[in-house]
């Protein structure tokens, strides 16, 4: 092979998936506009393609290469650490290259058809500057008069908002541009989300010695590198934003900028507010109800340096921000940072990935730490800093645990959705004008449809589930597929009509709760009650504003707010999350619990927890009543650790879906017996077997489970046994490492 110059050759890879990545010579002439990082167009096969230069080499592994035909824009769109990354999520996660990719190049990026928006700009000319110009004018055209008045305050503006302020049209303008008294050319307009409200600016709050603690060691962090990810285990209500603020404004001292994830959940206007009064045009939004053309254009505006903070869910992560000197990951242990589809990373351990790269500081914020985060924190890999009180002077909730098993007693055995002591403390906060937040995490009236006669439950055809009523719409729905079906009035299977609705969501507590207290004034809030735009942020207003009694909702409800009138919590069912087939059940319970107590009290008046359970001494329950974390971490970690579930393993899911139930489990055989010789020492597998819910969308699935502290050496095994996998049409593969739901 011929000697070759350095850096002639280009890694390049197309948009199609492919998982590799192709080399490409660079000719003379691009020389010196492509680097790693570059949007490149290439000759493949016969067509042309979009390509996205990974790196640069200065050997060919291959002879006879084709060159790179042309350079798409003027710089490259990423630099080359995020390039890196990007290739360690590919090989981490098991992910092909070019999806890899595309995370830190989002969709709306690479495409060539969403681009800036143009219009027109209007400037005063100085001749037109002068008050003996205006004077005259107003008493000819006033309306005209009105434009030069807000020009010479603004100095220049588009010309659509001048129309907006001015109350005219656009022909008013065109008037003063014929007299020569205006001037107007195109001009870029950034399409900026959510920021069409005056947000007053908010000055650093004064912080408590625990809050100053944790800045200095975020501060330390940032100098030296050490501790390379700090742990802010900070009680809901303790001030961890102030800390996130002002760790910011110390990177923003040091010329850098900053990253602030946030579950997208909770990324409502409310959070985004707080950073917006404190860092105003220089933050960025980033998240996925975005349209293409605001993700582009905030993109951008990182990318040209002209916002130096991205704040957004998931994706935020790979936000091209220069020199970047933090990155805090709030609600660290929250499921949504997890990506389900491929390439399957979890946002919090890509923040730590890329924090040691960049490198810049990492700061994982919770209230209720992932069991993985909080072991590395004891094990001092990371720093821990906690906030143990709540700031003003707020009380913790005090939380009380109901046996609903007592209840039923009292029932003549049935069991009942309200206990008396929630039904008697709703009243009282009725009485006193104060507010109720009573929490399920299941939307619908009732679980399922059955017949006490036959036995029958209403399934649903393509998912091995079965289906919710909701009485709203007279429907039972697939909450996995979406499926609808008229709900029967009587039994499809034997005719009778004393059919049973088992089991409880939130429509059936919104209907109790009107009949137990028929003056109050209740809302529901959950996924069906908030399908129109902004009813979520319509329903929060009121709720504010005191316009509603109880507020009964799902999740939804969990995470972020804060209401000072709220001074009451039910739980209606505590142990729904707790029987589900899957190691972290515990952890999830005793995390939305704390999550949803942190909602009562945020006022002066103490907030009162009441959970309803029919498990009242599980552990999870015990431990989230005292609000101790570390007790529950204790004892956590020791189930964890006698049966090698992480954080002592790494694991992995490989799940096999067919229409075909005997194909998948065919395949799932024969890849298991690939897998196991290539396994590392110790590595547990279970499986193949059908996951807990077996068929979904009209699909079979099977399970390999796999588990190993040498995750490396596991992923290879997985990739080779499936590279070496002769796959049919019919049977597709997924691969999740680090999976964090195993249904
Ligand atoms: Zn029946
Ligand atoms: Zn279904």
């Amino acid at each position: 092979m011929p000697q070759i110059e350095t850096n002639t050759i280009a890694r390049v890879v197309v948009d199609i998936a492919l998982d590799r990545e192709f080399e490409y010579r660079i000719p003379d002439s691009l020389n010196d506009s492509v680097h790693a990082g570059s949007q490149v167009v290439v000759p493949f096969g016969r067509s042309k393609r979009d390509g996205f230069v990974v790196a640069l080499s200065g050997h060919a592994q291959h002879a006879d290469l084709k060159e790179i035909e042309s350079v798409v824009g003027e710089k490259p769109l990423v630099g080359e650490s995020l390039l890196e990354l990007s290739r360690w999520i590919g090989r981490y996660y098991c992910a092909p290259i070019e999806q890899a990719v595309r995370c830190v190049l989002p969709a709306a990026v690479r495409a060539r058809d969403v681009s800036f928006r143009e219009q027109l700009f209007v400037t005063l000319d100085p001749a037109a500057q002068s008050d003996a110009f205006v004077d005259a004018l107003r008493k000819r055209a006033p309306k005209q008069a009105t434009v030069i008045e807000i020009l010479k305050s603004h100095g220049g503006m588009f010309l659509q908002e001048l129309c907006r302020q001015a109350g005219t049209t656009a022909a008013v303008v065109q008037a003063l541009r014929t007299k020569g008294a205006v001037q107007a050319g195109t001009r870029t307009v950034r399409r900026r989300p959510e920021m069409d409200r005056e947000i007053l600016p908010t000055a650093p709050l004064d912080l408590m010695g625990a809050q100053k603690e944790a800045l200095d060691m975020i501060r330390t962090s940032m100098d030296t590198g050490t501790p390379p990810a700090v742990l802010l285990h900070g009680v809901t209500g303790s001030g961890k934003t102030e800390v996130y603020l002002q760790a910011i404004e110390y990177a923003l001292s040091q010329d850098g900028g900053a990253i602030v994830l946030v579950p997208e959940i909770a990324l409502t206007p409310q959070t985004v507010e707080r950073f917006a009064a404190r860092f105003g045009d220089r933050i960025a939004v980033l998240h996925s109800h975005l349209s293409e053309g605001e993700r582009h254009d905030e993109w951008h505006r990182i990318h040209d340096r002209e916002a130096c903070i991205a704040i957004g869910a998931r994706s935020a992560v790979f936000a091209p921000i220069h020199n970047l000197k933090l990155i805090v990951v709030d609600e660290e242990h929250d499921s949504s940072y997890k990506q389900e589809e491929a390439p399957r990373y979890n946002a919090r351990d890509v923040a730590v990935m890329r924090g040691a790269r960049e490198p810049c500081a990492v700061v994982l914020g919770s209230a209720t730490p992932a069991l993985e985060s909080y072991r590395n924190a004891k094990s001092d890999k990371y720093g821990l800093a906690i906030l143990p009180a709540r700031v003003d002077n707020q009380k913790m909730p005090h939380m009380e645990v109901v046996d609903m098993r007592v209840e039923a007693q009292r029932n003549d055995g049935k069991p009942c959705a309200f206990s008396k002591r929630l039904i008697d403390a709703i009243h009282d906060r009725l009485a006193k004008a104060e507010q109720t937040m009573l929490f399920l995490n299941r939307r619908g009236y009732a679980s399922s449809f059955m017949c006490p006669q036959c036995g029958y439950v209403a399934g649903c055809g393509n998912c091995s589930v079965s289906m919710t009523c909701h009485t709203q719409d007279d429907t039972l729905k697939c909450h996995m597929c979406g499926d609808v079906r008229k709900l029967p009035e009587r039994c499809p299977e034997c005719g009778d009509s004393a059919y049973r609705m088992a089991g409880i969501g939130t429509q059936r507590v919104e209907t109790i709760v009107g009949k137990l207290f028929p003056k109050a004034r209740v809302q529901r809030m959950d996924s069906d009650s908030t399908t129109a735009k902004n009813s979520h942020q319509k329903i929060l207003g009121k709720f504010r504003t005191g316009h509603i009694d109880i507020l009964v909702g799902t999740q939804m409800i969990a995470k972020g707010l804060h209401f000072p009138n709220v001074t009451l919590i039910g739980v209606i069912y505590a142990d729904m999350g707790l029987h589900m087939p899957d190691f972290r059940a515990g952890e999830r319970t005793f995390q939305l619990l704390t999550q949803v107590a942190g909602r009562a009290g945020r006022g002066e008046i103490p907030g009162l927890v009441i959970v309803q359970t029919y498990t009242p001494f599980h552990p999870a329950i015990q431990a989230a009543r005292r609000l101790d974390f570390p007790g529950f971490y204790d004892q956590e970690i020791e189930f964890r650790k006698e049966l090698s579930y992480p954080p002592f393993t790494r694991l992995v899911c490989v799940t096999l879906r067919s229409r075909s139930a005997e194909r998948a489990s065919f395949l799932a055989e024969a890849l298991a017996k690939a897998i196991e010789p290539l396994l590392p020492k110790a590595a547990i597998m279970a499986g193949p077997a059908p996951a807990p819910i077996e068929k979904a969308r009209g699909y079979y699935r099977f399970q390999i489970i796999l588990r190993s502290s040498a995750v490396k050496k596991m992923v290879d095994a997985v990739r080779t046994a499936v590279g070496n996998t002769k796959w049919p049409s019919d049977v597709t593969y997924a691969i999740d490492v680090d999976a964090t739901s195993l249904l």
